[in-house]
């Protein structure tokens, strides 16, 4: 097997939550074009339609599901129709996000409750959902999309829930892992810095100084550079990582 034949994705199958824009969308494009079939996992049905479409120009066989990952049932729906569609699921991406700036003396509870049901339950049922599958399929690489939020606090925005919530993220990333080891499903994260999607869009541009000038590279990350990290993680390239939770934020954490 050649060095470039471990990143290969031919004949595989990956579904990317939230894969109809920003992170998610540059995900399934590089698992795509690295020979996966792709199922993309998000709530607005025509953003999805768009993103199966572009995916299925490259000659990839792609679909899209309607999925809230609040929801056990829409996951249980997801994978049972992955399954009838493309297949076994081989990789699992759970990006689907939302962001939330929120001061703790007055967040409400229902929006703790939301925030936590989408970025850190949602990634809990679709890797139990799916991670049954690939234990009894003896296969699997789960991707779990934390941030350096779960690393440090953010300034000069306060949203704990956020940083919590992607904490928790890493550490299930770590426990599933262990778990799992066994059974030949990795589980493994990403953590990004900022990256120019709708989460940093142009609305926050005020607090260009802190996301953008005190990075050591003083830019915002592309989602095209986040892209090959999952393709690493994803294939067998790195057949012996698991556990990890990879950093890629131009420099952020290292003041
Ligand atoms: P975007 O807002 O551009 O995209 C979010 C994606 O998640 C969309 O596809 C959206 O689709 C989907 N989504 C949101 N809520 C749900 C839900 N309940 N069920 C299913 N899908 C959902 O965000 P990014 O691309 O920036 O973020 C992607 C991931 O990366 C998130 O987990 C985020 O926390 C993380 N991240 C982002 C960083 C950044 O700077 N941008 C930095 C570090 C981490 P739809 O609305 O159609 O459901």
């Amino acid at each position: 097997m050649s060095i470039m034949d471990r990143f290969s994705m031919r004949g595989k199958v990956s579904v990317v939550t939230g894969g109809n824009r920003g992170i998610g969308r540059a995900i399934a494009r590089g698992l795509a074009e690295a020979g996966s079939a792709i199922a993309i996992a998000a709530r607005d049905e025509n953003q999805t339609a768009e993103a199966v479409e572009e995916l299925r120009r490259l000659g990839i066989e792609a679909i899209g599901i309607r999925a809230d990952v609040s929801d056990r049932e829409d996951l249980e729906a997801m994978a049972e129709e992955v399954g009838r569609a493309l297949g076994p699921i081989d990789v699992l991406v759970n990006n689907a996000g939302i962001g939330m700036h929120a001061n703790a003396l007055t967040l409400a509870d229902e929006e703790w409750e939301r925030l936590f049901a989408i970025n850190l339950e949602g990634v809990w049922k679709a890797s139990q959902i799916v991670g049954r599958r690939m234990v009894s399929n003896g296969r699997g690489s789960i991707i779990n999309i934390g941030s350096i939020s779960g690393l440090i606090v953010n300034r000069p925005q306060w949203h704990s829930p956020y940083g919590i919530a992607k904490a928790a993220v890493h550490h299930l990333t770590r426990s599933l892992a262990a778990e799992w080891a066994q059974s030949g499903v990795r589980v493994n994260a990403i953590a990004p810095g900022y990256v120019k999607t709708e989460i940093a869009s142009d609305e926050y541009e005020a607090y260009g100084h802190y996301w953008r000038d005190e990075v050591p590279m003083q830019r915002y990350a592309t989602p095209e550079e986040i892209a090959p990290i999952a393709l690493l993680l994803a294939s067998d390239a790195s057949s012996f990582i698991t556990g990890s939770v990879i950093v890629a934020d131009g420099g952020y954490t290292l003041w």
